[in-house]
Parts: C-alpha cells; structure tokens; sequence
C-alpha cells in the first residue's frame, strides 16, 4: 500500500489522500476536494483513480466528486446513511465493509458518528495500519460537531472504536490542524511536555511534507485522549466548578469539546 498526501493548500486547510496498491497501479482518492491536483498526483504515479471515498457529506470532502468522476470515472462510495446528501454514490459502507484497491490493499470502514452521523473513517489491514479519519479524529485534537454531529456520539467512537485501534497505527486526518490544536493542549494541560516539544517540532512546518503521528502520539498529546489526565481535570475544574473529583471521561471529554468551540 502506498498512501499519497495531498496538501491543497486552502483556506479550510484540507488534506486529500490517494492511497495504491503498488502491484497494479490503481488508486482510490480520499476526499479529493482538490480533485486537480490529485488527478496530477495519480498521472505523476502512472496510477488510475478508480474509486472515491467521502469519509463524510461536508461540501469541503466532496466538492471535487464531480470533476474527478468525470476525468476517472470512478465510483463513490460514502456511509450507507450518506446517499441523500453525496450525488452519485454507488455503494454505501457500513461498518465493517471492506474496499479492495488492486490486488494487495484492503480498507476495512469503521462506522465513526459524532462529526456527522453518516461518518466513515478508513482502516488499512497492513502490519503498520493506517486510519483515515476525516474529521472525526485530528492530529491533537477532534472534529467539531456543529453540522449535523452530536457530542456524545464522538465519545463514544473516541472511546469504544479509536481508542481501542493498536497503537501503532498512522494517523491520517481531513485538516491540517496540528499546531492550534497543540496550543489548546497546552491551554488545557500546560506541564503537557511532549505537546510542548511536539509544537516546537511542528509549529511552521510545511503542510505538504506534514508529520505523520500515531495512535501513541496522539494518546500523549491530543486532550480528547487524556480524560483521565489530573492536570485535564484541574484546569477543566476553574470552568467548571460542580465537577466531581473523580469525573467519568465521558463528562470530561463533553466538556472538553464544549471549550474547545468558545476556545
Ligand atoms: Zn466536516
């Protein structure tokens, strides 16, 4: 499996992806908002797109659909609950389902709400596997939930699915969102030394050679990783004073996630 980033430079800060299996050439496009320069990508590769995967319905995912069906011909597949919101899907995923790309990769769905309720994240059966989680989980941080998602529905995939992924896995996101994110690690945890360092790593890198995390990483430096965290809870205790002394992380990730849209 070979996976290409895709920086696209814009204002939202989208990462697309095109992941191959290296035998064949062929290529499915994630999320190709920025359907020109994956379809330049794929022609540099000599690979031919031949399927699309929206992680999600949010115009700045599927945008690039339309163009990139008509110069590929691929087909689009999105969360089986997504069909009236994405034109042209031709196979929903539930959780579960695998995509075959070529002959050596398998991309197993994982049914993801919280960001949306129709929300898919990607995960490769490699022996280092990689999660492509739209914007359910970012790198420091987790997708909002003020279009269509429900708080309590993110911690529960946080919780029962992300959570639970080997810890080695690669970490794969919809935005570039790294560095303010980190800074809201730091505002929540500030003796956090490894969001510390990892912001003096990161802050003003190049998006389009971006750091590529892991599950491991991400337990360290993400705050909607760290519900259990003293530090976390103190500080979470000055907004809110009612909170118990032993909070459950369900209490402390909505909470969280609630700050971090005034932050
Ligand atoms: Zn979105």
């Amino acid at each position: 499996m070979i996976v290409r980033q895709i920086w696209t430079a814009n204002s939202y800060r989208n990462f697309n992806y095109l992941i191959a299996c290296p035998e064949t050439g062929e290529a499915i496009a994630v999320d190709p908002l920025d359907h020109e320069k994956c379809a330049r990508a794929a022609a540099d590769e000599g690979w031919s797109i031949t399927q699309i995967v929206n992680t999600h319905e949010h115009r700045d995912h599927t945008g690039g659909n339309e163009a990139l069906v008509q110069k590929t011909g691929a087909s689009i597949l999105a969360h089986r609950n997504a069909g009236d919101k994405i034109p042209g899907m031709a196979r929903g995923l539930g959780a579960g389902d695998v995509i075959k790309v070529g002959r050596t990769v398998e991309l197993e769905a994982l049914d993801t709400p919280g960001h949306t309720m129709s929300h898919v994240c990607l995960l490769s059966h490699t022996d280092q596997p990689a999660l492509f989680c739209g914007d359910t989980l970012f790198n420091a941080g987790a997708g909002n939930c003020h279009n269509g998602g429900h708080p309590a529905e993110l911690y529960d995939t946080f919780a029962n699915q992300l959570s639970r992924l080997p810890e080695h896995t690669q970490i794969y996101p919809g935005h570039d969102y790294i560095e303010n994110n980190l800074r809201f690690t730091l505002d929540r945890e500030p003796d956090n030394e490894q969001a510390r360092a990892m912001l003096g790593k990161v802050g003003g890198q190049d998006p389009s050679h971006a750091f590529v995390t892991t599950l491991a990483v991400e337990s360290r430096i993400n705050t909607f990783f760290r519900l259990r965290s003293p530090s976390v809870i103190a500080r979470l205790r000055e907004a809110f004073p009612e909170l118990p002394d032993d909070p459950d992380p369900r209490t402390v990730f909505l909470k969280l996630r609630e700050l971090r849209n005034k932050w």
